[in-house]
């Protein structure tokens, strides 16, 4: 049989997709090649879980849309579905008199993006959000949540099999091969056909982007391991809410922060150190061929170069628990090293180009018979209805 569309990857960006399709063209036919034993294991199901209000993010931008598109989108899949979520609001606070700038231009951005509401707070008012946080000044982020995003993906899942899609699990894509306008994919289970490949494959989009298309030799993703700490349970009490810092500009990552979890819990981190293998979840898991490569990209030794003292800086957090703690006292600054237990972690796919540029957007390229979502970082669980929708309005083009 051949489908008209095959989607690899099953995590939250790949099955949004799908079901997005499927909404517009319940009469193609689809199918979501997952190379684990169930969806969403990867980033999807490792994240921090917060519903993004759209603050940090370029007007304009591909991750300023999409968030604020995919805000509304989520939200009211999660109503109709009874998907557990909670608009808690954030604060953001500046812990040093040289972020004040910094963060009066997160609010300008924030206000060009549309989030009203969003505003300067007095350290008064700050103790009334979060008692226990200390800063020199703040703002405070009324539209931002949380949800269980692996309870999101599942629940696209559900509605994409409802629907008449087809999900296949341990399939892993191998190779793809193009004969006469019908890509041919091999996978761990057997050779699909498809007029259409959507890669959706997170930390291996590069290489399954490869596999569809020679021609994309300029971007790699780099694995960045994000590590967690939780509060222990008698100490929850120190965080209401969500408590971010103001995020570095020149670093694409947001610095390590206080996160009620809807699943229960409270999380502090992610902080951001390079993994050795693309899946590695922990410091002892490597992968030489996958680490090799990464330091063999000439994009990568540019931004190891750049970053090399926020790298560091990053991985002495990783390695000392006192540095994470000290981290953190500069939100809180009672908490102490006893009140923190081991979190997990999870693996951020960070597409980078050759000369060292990070890429800072979302990233989609389409050819002939294939799509490839390049870089779909943070915000992408938040943004996945409209990254969905958007990447479905480009197949289905084909389509008319
Ligand atoms: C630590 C951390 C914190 C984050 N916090 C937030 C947050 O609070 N809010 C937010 O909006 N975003 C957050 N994000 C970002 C968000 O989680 C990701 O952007 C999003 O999950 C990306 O989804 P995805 O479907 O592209 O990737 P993934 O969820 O990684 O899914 C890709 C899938 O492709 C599969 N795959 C790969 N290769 C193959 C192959 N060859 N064959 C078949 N299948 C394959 C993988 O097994 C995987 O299931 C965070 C990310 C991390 C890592």
């Amino acid at each position: 049989m051949v489908y008209d569309i095959v989607i690899v990857g099953g995590g939250i960006v790949g099955l949004a997709t799908g079901l997005k399709i499927q909404n517009e063209r319940p009469d193609l036919k689809i199918a979501i090649l997952e190379k684990e034993d169930q969806l969403a294991k990867h980033q999807t199901g490792n994240n921090s879980g917060v519903i993004h209000s759209g603050l940090y993010y370029k007007p304009g931008s591909l991750k300023a849309t999409n968030c604020i598109n995919g805000y509304h989108e989520l939200v009211k899949f999660c109503e109709e579905e009874k998907i557990p979520f909670e608009i808690t609001g954030k604060v953001v606070v500046a812990t040093r008199e040289e972020q004040k700038p910094l963060l009066k231009t997160l609010l300008d951005r924030g206000l060009q993006n549309g989030l009203t509401g969003t505003r300067s707070i007095t350290l008064e008012e700050l103790k009334e959000y979060e008692p226990h946080c200390a800063g020199v000044a703040a703002i405070h982020v009324p539209q931002t949540g949380i949800v269980d995003y692996f309870q999101v993906a599942l629940a696209y899942g559900r509605k994409i099999i409802q629907k008449g899609g087809e999900i296949f699990l341990n399939h892993k894509v191998l190779e793809i091969n193009l004969k006469e306008g019908i890509n041919y994919i091999e996978t761990s289970k057997g050779t699909f056909e498809s007029k259409l490949v959507i890669n959706c494959a997170g930390l291996y989009s590069d290489l399954v982007a490869r596999m569809n298309d020679a021609s994309i030799t300029d971007v790699k993703i780099i694995p960045f391991r994000g590590e967690y700490y939780k509060l222990k349970k008698e100490k929850e009490y120190l965080v209401k809410n969500l408590i971010y810092p103001v995020p570095d500009p020149n670093f694409p990552f947001l610095g390590v922060h206080f996160t009620r979890m809807k699943k229960g819990g409270v999380e502090a981190g992610p902080n951001a150190v390079l993994a050795f293998r693309r899946e590695g979840y922990k410091k002892s898991q490597i992968n030489l061929g996958e680490l090799a490569e990464t330091l063999a990209w000439p994009g990568f030794q540019k931004v190891a170069a750049k970053y090399w003292k926020t790298g560091f800086g990053e991985l002495y957090r990783s390695f000392s628990k006192a540095a994470f703690t000290k981290a953190l006292q500069e939100l809180i600054p009672e908490i102490q090293e006893s009140d923190l237990v081991d979190g997990g972690a999870g693996v951020r796919a960070q597409a980078c180009d050759r000369t060292g540029g990070l890429l800072d957007d979302f990233a989609i390229r389409e050819s002939a018979f294939a799509i490839n979502v390049l870089n779909a970082p943070s915000p992408a669980a938040t943004s996945s209805l409209s990254i969905g929708g958007t990447v479905a309005a480009m197949a289905l083009k084909r389509f008319s």
